[in-house]
């Protein structure tokens, strides 16, 4: 007799594939809701979590004060919004704070856990997991998911699954040595999904030239406009480019403008919530307080002195000249500058850098009040796998933690 070469088939009420945040949130949610259910989390990567300890600065920004549809981008805004109203942000802050994990404010509504410390987040996670009864495999890496007859084969390397219910919890390509590699994307395609090509998101950008490279390290206000999309927030600029929120923020644009082959228009505007009256009237008023001092000088009361000098120089301006000396006509030349420069994007980091994935399965293929495939029947989708970004301050976890409950509770009815 020879042995057989296929592995038993391990059979399981549900197997979630992916254990991130989007997986262990739906995990827990569904033994909560529905404890005599098996429920197996199957991830590839030997540890678990690992998006989660990096996210925020390795301190976890897990959800923002104020989310609605509109801080998203990607699928229907409806849809967003019925599943972000299913489970909003302060039901999963109320659920943060059950589980342990206190948080606290910080700018622009940003919630973190008091620790600072993501692992306070990942460990209470994998904590309530084990607590409900969550079966976590990891080194798991699923390589195929069968339809058969009435149920699911989930093949893993070494390891089969014959489960009722499959949930796709796989991330998107952002970060792929974290596992989320996008090849959940090809999972989805041959269950019958339909792929909305992706970029990169939240992503740092590089810039052409090396005009840049002397203000590496240097932040301030902006704002850019992307192809007519205005964004407006801190800035850093990096030996490569420009970062900070609103160059993440503006990524996404960036690339999909690129995608839909338009050329794309970046605009930088350094002094953001000016118009050009407002400054002019403070260059005069700046001429008449002190009409000897240099415009450097000047200038750098508003902005770092590198990038103050740096558009004097732009603006073709003659180093050293006072206030009283400067032409009306440079003057004016310099205000256009600091309201609107064009700024060469080369590309965005690419998904080695970027915090999420933009596009990905299309979203109109799911019922948001279940987060069901209407493709498919008994496979849900949740979390940056679908075709939905959101903008940095905590909107993306949010999606997560909705779209997981919204899951939970339809697969425990
Ligand atoms: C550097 C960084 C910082 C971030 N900071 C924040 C923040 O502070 N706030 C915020 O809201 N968002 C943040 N994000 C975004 C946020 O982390 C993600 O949107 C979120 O983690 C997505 O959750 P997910 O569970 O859908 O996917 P992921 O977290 O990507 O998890 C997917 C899991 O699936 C597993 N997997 C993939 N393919 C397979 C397979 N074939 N078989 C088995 N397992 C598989 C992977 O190993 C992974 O564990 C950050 C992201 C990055 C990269």
């Amino acid at each position: 007799m020879t042995a057989s070469a296929e592995p038993a088939d391990v059979a399981v009420d549900i197997a979630i594939i992916g254990g991130g945040a989007a997986g262990l949130a739906t995990a827990i949610f569904t033994k909560r809701a529905a404890p005599h259910l098996r429920v197996c989390c199957l991830d590839g990567a030997r540890r678990i979590g690992a998006k989660i300890l990096v996210s925020g600065g390795s301190r976890c920004n897990v959800t923002n004060t104020t989310v609605t549809e509109r801080d998203y981008w990607g699928g229907s805004p409806r849809a967003i919004r019925a599943v972000l109203r299913a489970f909003p942000a302060v039901r999963a802050a109320a659920f943060f704070e059950e589980i342990g994990v206190a948080l606290h404010e910080e700018e622009d509504g940003k919630l973190f856990p008091d620790s600072n410390s993501s692992r306070t987040v990942l460990d209470a996670l994998l904590r309530e997991a084990a607590n409900v009864g969550v079966e976590i495999r990891t080194g798991c890496r699923v390589v195929r998911v069968d339809r058969v007859a009435e149920r699911f084969r989930v093949v893993a390397a070494g390891e089969q699954f014959n489960a009722r219910i499959v949930v796709l919890a796989t991330g998107g390509r952002s970060l792929p040595k974290s596992g989320s590699d996008g090849f959940g994307y090809e999972l989805a395609k041959g269950l019958g999904h339909r792929y909305v090509a992706t970029t990169p998101a939240l992503a740092p950008l590089v810039l052409r030239g090396d005009a840049h490279v002397p203000l590496s390290g240097i932040a301030h206000p902006a704002a850019l406009t992307v192809n007519g999309v205005r964004l407006e927030g801190p800035m850093l600029w990096t030996h490569v480019g420009i970062s900070g929120p609103v160059a993440l923020n503006a990524s996404r644009h960036w690339h999909r403008t690129r995608l839909e082959g338009t050329p794309a228009d970046v605009r930088l505007n350094i002094c953001p919530g000016e118009t050009f009256e407002l400054l002019e009237a403070w260059f005069l008023e700046r001429e008449r307080a002190r009409p000897k001092a240099m415009l450097l000088t000047v200038l750098s009361e508003r902005l770092p002195t590198a990038v103050a000098a740096l558009w004097i120089w732009r603006a073709g301006i003659a180093d050293g000249v006072t206030l009283s000396h400067l032409p009306r006509a440079d003057r004016r030349r310099l205000i256009h500058a600091l309201l609107e420069t064009p700024l060469d994007v080369r590309d965005s980091r690419g998904y080695d850098y970027a915090e999420v994935t933009a596009g990905g399965i299309a979203l109109d293929e799911i019922d948001p009040a279940r987060m069901e495939s209407r493709i498919c029947p008994g496979l849900y989708l949740v979390g940056e796998i679908l075709d939905v970004d959101g903008r940095l301050g905590g909107f993306n976890f949010q999606w997560a933690w909705s779209s997981a409950w919204v899951a939970a509770q339809a697969m425990a009815r």
